[in-house]
């Protein structure tokens, strides 16, 4: 019998955790700022910062809400940034990606702060996940880990294959589980006998951006599944880049879409704003 990780209740206690600590700091004086910049008006990236906003006021850090034309040029946008980074009431920015295509998202990320960049994208905070050294997790795959310590599962020295080799999830994602000692393994595609690698996961993480792709002949009995992905189905509806229904019976524990990584991903953004004001504020 599966267990299902509940995304929802885990991101609720991680909420409350930060909202508590918020409110001391608020007491101390401290009132933690996030800025979301968002370019243009794609319609999935809307949603994504009103749900920022949302968490943001719910577990008191104050939300700026940037909204740019899709035309705001780079050097606009840079402008922006740098005003943000000097200003010492907002200790995180996120710019919403994708970005629109004639702005160079990279150069962008570079521009933020490290020790702003809430969403841990800056080559000199994914330097430091590399090395063990790290302040601010990307938040998927630090979602991710709550969850599995959440259910106390064990990672030392077991197989963990994570699907997926993009810089915001699965890189990341591998190094993670690698730091707890876990065996690991990244597939992506160009993977010879992708189903063989997976049937030897005790832990895997699906990062494919494909619906229902994990089938229930690539999972191992009793293995425990984690499901990144954000797709739309035959019908449109949300569901995730395992097939829950045929693949849950084989595993021990599962993540379900939506109401899994999702909802952890937003929880551990406000986590690392809440970090950020406090290192900002020489509270760490
Ligand atoms: P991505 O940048 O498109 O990366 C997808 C990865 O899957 C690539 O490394 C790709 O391999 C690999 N892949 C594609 N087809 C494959 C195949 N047939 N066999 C094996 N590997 C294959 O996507 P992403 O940004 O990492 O996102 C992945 C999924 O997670 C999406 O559904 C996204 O919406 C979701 N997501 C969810 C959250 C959340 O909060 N829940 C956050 C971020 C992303 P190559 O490198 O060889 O192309």
């Amino acid at each position: 019998m599966y267990k299902i990780i509940d995304g929802k209740a885990v991101s609720a206690k991680v909420k409350e955790e930060v909202r508590l600590e918020v409110e001391k700091l608020i007491e101390s004086g401290i009132k933690p700022g996030l800025a979301v910049v968002i370019v243009g008006d794609d319609s999935a990236s809307r949603v994504y910062v009103n749900n920022k906003k949302k968490d943001c006021a719910e577990v008191g850090i104050i939300s700026e809400e940037y909204a740019l034309p899709a035309e705001t040029t780079q050097e606009e946008l840079l402008n922006l940034v740098e005003t943000l980074n000097n200003r010492n009431d907002i200790n995180g920015i996120l710019v919403q990606l994708p970005l629109p295509k004639h702005l160079d998202e990279k150069a962008v990320i570079e521009a933020i702060s490290p020790i702003k960049d809430v969403d841990a994208f800056h080559a000199s905070n994914v330097g430091k996940i590399m090395i063990g050294d790290y302040v601010f997790l990307p938040c998927t795959p630090a979602g991710v880990m709550e969850m599995l310590k959440s259910e106390n599962i064990e990672i030392c020295g077991k197989n963990c294959v994570v699907i997926g080799r993009s810089n915001i999830v699965g890189k990341p994602m591998a190094m993670l589980l690698l730091h707890q000692n876990g065996t690991v393994t990244i597939c992506h595609s160009r993977t010879k006998d992708l189903k063989a690698v997976c049937l030897s996961a005790d832990i895997l993480v699906a990062a494919v951006g494909i619906p229902k792709f994990v089938k229930a002949d690539m999972v191992k009995e009793g293995a425990v599944v984690v499901d990144v992905g954000m797709d739309r189905d035959e019908n449109g509806k949300l569901c995730g880049d395992v097939d829950f229904a045929e693949v849950a019976d084989k595993t021990s524990f599962i993540t379900p879409v939506p109401g899994g990584v999702g909802p952890m991903t937003r929880a551990m953004l406000m986590k690392n704003t809440l970090m950020a004001a406090k290192i900002q504020n020489n509270i760490i």
